[in-house]
């Protein structure tokens, strides 16, 4: 397995060329983020010296969907049926004792001081200071004793405690039923991991099923946990970093402003705070940050989000051939979904899908199987000569949207689909797309002579 571990995967990017090593001294504030982010999509960066700290940063370890199908050992197409199957048949954990797992060959309960062990990164100019953004952030149901994994941005607020933002899904209920009676709600945050597992933590699914084992199923093996020091935790074995602690109850200290992934700050407000109480971690551990807004953030976010909408969509449109959540809509905020339309008017029930799958998609584009929907220049032309805003629009106004999209009054705005599918009955030249006979087959390269000069071959 090419993503077995943290440091697996990091080899195999080595042996594919996809990993710069930067051992120019960096500074933690901004210039780890900025390096990183120029080499997004690109390749990932391991910085080796960054000032004040002997520990490595790593970022963009999957900033493209051939990293992620890589990871997956699947193609591009792949990837959407292969999550969407790991996520109907998740694979319990092995829990494996203290002498298997890496991350306790050093386990730290006194004296913490997160700045001084961490090289945690301020990102973008605003940001009210260092975060953590790649933490996978573990609680457990305690009825069920089920876990439930999600990222939170992390600011680091004091040497053991950490502001965190925690939105109203699966996390925030368990921290409310714990406030309710009185108590903390355990909680560890885990740091490098496989991309897989990392992917997995993304996963849409319904309250009470564990994350963790949807990465078990897409590895095709139990992921290996342990339990923890000091709280009732079960964290990957093989994870370089993890941070034991917990959710205080009834207290909320300011947090923000961070730059999230749609490229604007979340505000400054009273968020919930976590104490920690442990930290263990790998011989030579490394710390992975994830740069906010970047391919890396926008695809985790996406991946999982596509095969939740594929779903959805086709309990009403069984024709939909794929989906794709562009990184220019935040991965988020647009889908185009193309489809075999059978019957007319089936692309205007994807939309309407595709709205009810989840409030942050705003915009829907619904194209024939035809057009590439991961190439926006191909979208683009479907729009321009197959839609006509008279009959193929669809508004819906004053409905919940994200309240991290700007333009929205708290969340409350405006959703667009356009059916750009072509007329069932539409005369057959029509729509005809041009095409050159034999230009899918030619080598272009059979064709050219890299010797010869326009001297040669005309001569005056
Ligand atoms: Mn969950």
């Amino acid at each position: 397995m090419r993503a077995k571990t943290f440091r697996t995967w990091m080899q195999y990017l080595q042996s594919k060329d996809r990993l710069a090593v930067i051992d120019k001294n960096v500074s933690l504030q901004y210039e780890v983020a900025a390096v990183s982010k120029k080499l997004d999509g690109k390749k990932a960066t391991y910085f080796t010296a960054v000032e004040g700290y002997s520990i490595p940063v790593v970022s963009g370890i999957c900033s493209s969907r051939e990293d992620f199908a890589e990871a997956l050992e699947t193609d591009q197409h792949g990837i959407i049926p292969k999550f969407t199957e790991a996520v109907a048949s998740p694979t319990p954990c092995r829990l494996v004792d203290h002498t298997e797992a890496p991350v306790k060959e050093n386990i730290i309960l006194e004296n913490i001081n997160l700045m001084k062990m961490f090289p945690i990164p301020v990102h973008h100019e605003k940001d009210s200071g260092n975060y953590i953004t790649a933490g996978l952030f573990i609680v457990r149901d305690p009825v069920t004793r089920k876990q439930n994994v999600s990222i939170h941005r992390l600011q680091v607020s004091g040497k053991d405690k950490l502001g965190a933002l925690i939105l109203p899904r699966h996390t925030f209920h368990l921290y409310k039923q714990a406030e309710e009676e009185g108590r903390a709600l355990e909680c560890a945050i885990v740091i490098g991991v496989d991309p897989v597992t990392l992917l997995a933590s993304q996963a849409s699914t319904p309250y009470g099923v564990d994350e963790l084992e949807i990465a078990g199923s897409l590895r095709g093996e139990p992921l290996e946990v342990v339990r923890c020091e000091t709280v009732d935790i079960d964290v990957p074995a093989f994870a370089e970093i993890v941070l034991e602690g917990k959710i205080l109850p009834h207290v909320r200290e300011p947090e923000g402003p961070f730059g999230e992934f749609p490229k604007y700050y979340g505000p400054r407000s009273n968020k919930e705070v976590v104490q920690i109480t442990a930290v263990t971690h790998r011989n030579n551990p490394i710390f992975y940050t994830i740069v906010p807004a970047g391919y890396e953030h926008l695809l985790l976010g996406g991946i999982p989000r596509e095969a939740s909408l594929f779903q959805t969509i086709r309990q009403t449109v069984p024709s939909v051939k794929a989906v794709h959540m562009s990184p220019g809509g935040t991965c988020r905020y647009h889908a185009i979904v193309s489809i075999k339309k059978r019957n007319e008017g089936e692309a205007k029930n994807a939309i309407i899908a595709a709205f009810a799958n989840s409030f942050d998609i705003k915009h829907v584009v619904v194209v024939d199987e035809e057009v590439d929907i991961f190439n926006m220049e191909e979208v683009e032309w479907a729009i321009a000569t197959r839609f006509q805003a008279e009959k193929d629009l669809v508004l819906v106004h004053s409905s919940q949207g994200s309240k991290l999209d700007p333009s929205t009054e708290e969340g409350v705005g405006s959703k667009m689909g356009l059916d750009c599918t072509v007329p069932l009955n539409s005369e057959p030249m029509r729509y005809l797309k041009v095409y050159i006979p034999g230009y899918d087959e030619i080598k272009v390269d059979d064709y050219i002579n890299s010797e010869a000069t326009i001297k040669s071959v005309h001569s005056e």
